[in-house]
């Protein structure tokens, strides 16, 4: 466990250090980009939180840091008690396993049923079949596709296909589920099932990020809502999108 870690404990003694914790946090791209720009936020364990700003503000660049898949020019991220920028190739590994993730493209592999997209996450941790066996038609049962395990993806509508990423996502119990704009492609009726989805795993104790451009939706479900803009957090607050300053 990290110095940072130890002394965010000393100092926080009566509390549980944040699942994700961000300080002074910026990232620019070669060629000029400051995606975001001394960041620092918390988010505690079991946490809802949407990201919301305009396009270019920097709310992928967010995720990708938290997923390790790019490092930050400045700042320390801090995602389930580890310092990211102290973990070696294989603490990546380890350190993904604790984060689910869905995009806005469902990324589903074509050539395999719903039952192997989601056996695909367990197999590639080498995961036993039995275990495999148990726990796909388990969660695909959570999000309601238990009729379709020997489907492709091809026959499923643009809302199934994102309950498999979402399915997928889960099946190794991740402490923090990330979603990148993951209603980006769906209509109104399948966004809200998602979303309901996503607060029924909430509620069953992950910690759930959000990125969303969904107004009405982060609007009705009153949780807590990040603005990002420029790569400036600009606000931080429970409630709607409308009442965040954009
Ligand atoms: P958002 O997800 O909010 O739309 P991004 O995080 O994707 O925003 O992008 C933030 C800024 O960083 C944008 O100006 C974008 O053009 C830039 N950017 C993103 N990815 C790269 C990259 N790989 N190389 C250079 N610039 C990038
Ligand atoms: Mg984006």
């Amino acid at each position: 466990m990290s110095e940072r870690f130890d002394l965010y404990r000393a100092e926080h003694e009566d509390i549980e250090p944040p699942v994700i914790l961000l300080e002074d946090v910026s990232k620019d791209y070669v060629g000029g980009q400051h995606a975001l720009k001394n960041v620092s936020l918390e988010i505690r364990k079991g946490e809802f939180v949407f990201i919301v700003g305009i396009s270019g503000s920097g709310k992928s660049t967010l995720i990708k840091l938290l997923m390790k898949e790019i490092s930050p020019t400045g700042g320390h991220i801090m995602v389930a008690g580890k310092d990211l920028s102290r973990l070696r190739e294989y603490s990546v590994c380890k350190h993904r396993r604790n984060i689910g993730i869905v995009f806005q493209d469902f990324r589903l592999l074509k050539d395999r049923t719903v039952f192997e997209n989601v056996a695909f996450a367990q197999r590639v941790l080498e995961t036993p079949n039995y275990k495999i066996r148990r726990d796909v038609p388990r969660i695909l049962s959570l999000v309601g596709l238990s009729e379709k395990l020997d489907s492709y993806p091809d026959e499923l509508s643009g809302g199934e296909q994102q309950r498999v990423a979402l399915a997928r996502a889960l099946v190794n119990n991740p402490v923090i589920l990330l979603a990148d704009e993951p209603t980006g492609n769906l209509d109104p009726r399948n966004s809200w099932e998602i979303m309901r989805l996503l607060e029924e795993i909430n509620r069953r104790g992950t910690t759930v990020v959000v990125v969303t451009h969904n107004k009405e939706i982060v609007d009705a479900m009153q949780k807590r809502v990040i603005t990002l803009n420029k790569g400036v957090v600009v606000s931080d607050q429970r409630g709607g999108y409308s009442r965040a300053k954009n």
